[in-house]
Formats: C-alpha cells, structure tokens, sequence
C-alpha cells in the first residue's frame, strides 16, 4: 500500500492524485507517490543536512545533546504525522512538509535571523526565512541534470511559505501563483501548531536540563505543567527530581496534542468542512488548539520568552554572532567576486545585497564563524 491508502482519508484531506504538480512535468515513480518523492528529495538535499549545524535555541556551547535544527525538526515531523493520522490528514504531505519547514532558517537562530533583516533593511529589503526556504528549494539545491532546485509538487512550495504566515496578493506580486487570497490545505496549516507545541516543550526542557530555568521556576509559571507534577508527585513521591520533570513534561506535550486534535476536530465539524476546496476558502486557519489550552499555551511562550529567551546567557553569544554576520555582509557586498562562483553569477541577475544575503542565509553556525575567522581574522 503507498503511504496512507486513499480509504482513510477523510473528505477534506489533500490527495495526492489532485496535487497541482511540479513545475517541470516528471514520470510517475514505480512504487512512490509524489509526496513521497518531496519527502525523499528534502531528506537527500543539503540544505536538510545543514540543519544539523544550526542553533535552534541553544549554540553548542551548552551541551551536544540539546536540540539543533535538525532535531527538532524530527519532534515536529513526529507530533505532525500523528496529529495528522488522528484527523485522517494526508500522512505523507504533512512529513514532506514538517521536514523543509525549517530549511530556510539562517545560522544562530533568532540572533542570526534578526541582523540578517537589519542588513536587508538598509538596502529596503528584507530576510523571510519562509522565502528563503522557496528559494532554496527552487534554485539553490542543484541536484539534478534536468531543472533546477528540488522541482516540488505545487502544495509542498505552498506549504513552505504558507504554512505559518499569509501573503498580502498585493505586496508579494511575484507569488501570485500560490493562492495568496486562500487558506492552505490543512496538511500545512498543521505545521505551524506541532511547530510551536515541539518548541514550547523542548525548550521547557532544554533550558531545564541548562539549570537556566528550574522546577519551582516552571511550576510557578507554567500552571499546567503544575497540574501534572502534582499528580507526579502524589503517585512517585520517591522518584528523582529529573524523572517526575520527564513525566509532567510529557503529559503536556500529550495534553497539547490530544487538545490540537480535538478542537480541530470540532472546528472542522461546526464550519461544515467537506473538501479542500472548503478548506482554502474558509476565512481562518481551522487547525489549532481549543480555547482553554490555546491560553495554557500562550502563557507557557510568554513564560520562556521572559524566562529562557530573554536569559543573559543566551544572549552572551548574540554580540559575537552580530559582528560576524554583519562584518561578512559587509565584507562580501564590496566583495562579490568573493562569492563562490555560483553566487557570484546570481549577482548578474540579482540586487547583490540579495545574493549575499542568501549565501550567509545558507551557512552553518560553524562555517559562518569559519568564514569569519578566515576573511577578517575575528
Ligand atoms: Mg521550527
């Protein structure tokens, strides 16, 4: 049977025999549907590799057993298909589109990202990592002999700008053939909440294992994970402090998911959602949690901005990432026969402040740093 067979789809689920298709007309494969091919294309492209290579909160400098990129991309990946399988959603979309969802980050997380725009924004322009991932998978990875990019199917490159933000038709011209007035299929808009449910949790976890935040830090400011340590507590009174974190940890996760599912479930049903073509015109996304979880959830991000973003040693890297992606702009925009050839050329066609922005969009922390070393001794 190919991936999840056309019978335990529910009415409103994407199938892959109505996909709009790649950009260059390709045989269909023997055994593999066309989102499972997407699937396979972005596991085999460099720019998924790289993600093992880039901060996702924490820099390396705390400990290699945190999450990178790559990591929690799999978390997400995990929380998406499951979520999906629940809602009867088309399994193999959704993991195609949970592994490229994070390919267009640039190095060093929000630091990065955030000079990356301020550098933009003295040419007028600006860095959308959403963007930057269309872009790679349309022209950056060159893999094969006949056309450019990965040549996804249409709902894939869809996805990978829609899944978390929408398009005003007006200011984005040049996407006016992915239904910018539209909702994308709910195979994408589930990205964006296993994105955020995968996130919340892991950094609850990670900034405990850190010791940046502690047990009675979170139960404080997290009443749900309370909720479940206080029926950890009474049920393992003995056990170690880190395995009843585990244990509360996990029932939120499982609380989140299993609310996701729910509310979804019942938006879809009072909003009388039958097909896809439902699915795109209703006004607002239909995937997300219920009201009385959606505010649990908020109040958890708001506690790790406070608490775990915003952290002095978190921003102890941020100075020196700053300085090396804005001395290497600098240094390649005076510099574009510096570029490696293939940039270089882009630099003929292209504003050379885009290009430059794309190749140190491309970079892993540690070749970012590498270049810097290299080219202005930092
Ligand atoms: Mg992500």
């Amino acid at each position: 049977m190919r991936g999840t067979s056309r019978s335990q789809l529910a009415p409103y689920a994407m199938r892959v025999e109505d996909s709009q298709g790649r950009r260059y007309t390709e045989p269909l494969h023997a055994y593999r549907n066309d989102y499972e091919r997407d699937r396979d294309r972005i596991i085999h492209s460099r720019a998924f590799r790289r993600l093992e290579n880039k901060t996702q909160v924490f820099t390396r400098r705390y400990s290699d057993h945190f999450r990178n990129r790559l990591t929690h991309t799999l978390e997400v990946a995990q929380i998406a298909r499951t979520v999906a399988q629940a809602l009867g959603l088309n399994t193999d979309l959704v993991e195609a589109l949970a592994l490229v969802h994070d390919v267009g980050h640039p190095p060093f997380g929000h630091a990065g990202e955030a000079e990356l725009d301020r550098q933009m924004a003295r040419h007028h322009d600006a860095f959308d990592h959403n963007l930057h991932a269309l872009r790679i998978v349309e022209h950056f990875e060159q893999k094969y002999a006949e056309f450019p990019g990965l040549n996804l199917t249409f709902e894939v490159r869809e996805g990978i700008i829609k899944h978390s933000r929408d398009y005003d038709p007006a200011r984005y011209p040049e996407l006016r053939e992915y239904r910018l007035e539209e909702r994308p299929p709910l195979e994408a808009q589930l990205i964006d909440i296993a994105d955020e449910i995968a996130y919340n949790c892991a950094d609850l976890d990670d900034g405990y294992e850190a010791k940046l935040l502690t047990l009675p830090m979170i139960r404080r400011g997290v009443p749900l994970f309370d909720k479940f340590h206080r029926a950890i507590d009474r049920r393992y009174p003995a056990a170690r402090e880190k395995l009843k974190f585990n244990e509360a940890l996990k029932r939120l996760l499982d609380a989140l998911v299993t609310d996701l599912i729910r509310a979804t479930r019942q938006r879809l049903a009072r909003a009388r959602i039958r097909s896809v073509a439902d699915v795109r015109a209703y006004p607002k996304r239909l995937v997300g949690l219920g009201p009385q979880l959606g505010l649990a959830d908020r109040g958890l991000k708001q506690f790790l901005h406070r608490r775990l973003y915003t952290h002095r040693s978190i921003g102890a890297d941020r100075k020196r990432i700053v300085a090396s992606v804005r001395g290497l702009f600098a240094y390649y925009l005076a510099r574009p026969r510096s570029l490696p050839p293939f940039y270089f050329a882009q630099t003929q066609e292209e504003p050379p402040h885009r290009v430059v922005c794309d190749y140190l969009a491309g970079m892993t922390d540690n070749y970012l740093l590498e270049q810097h070393r290299k080219l202005l001794g930092g």
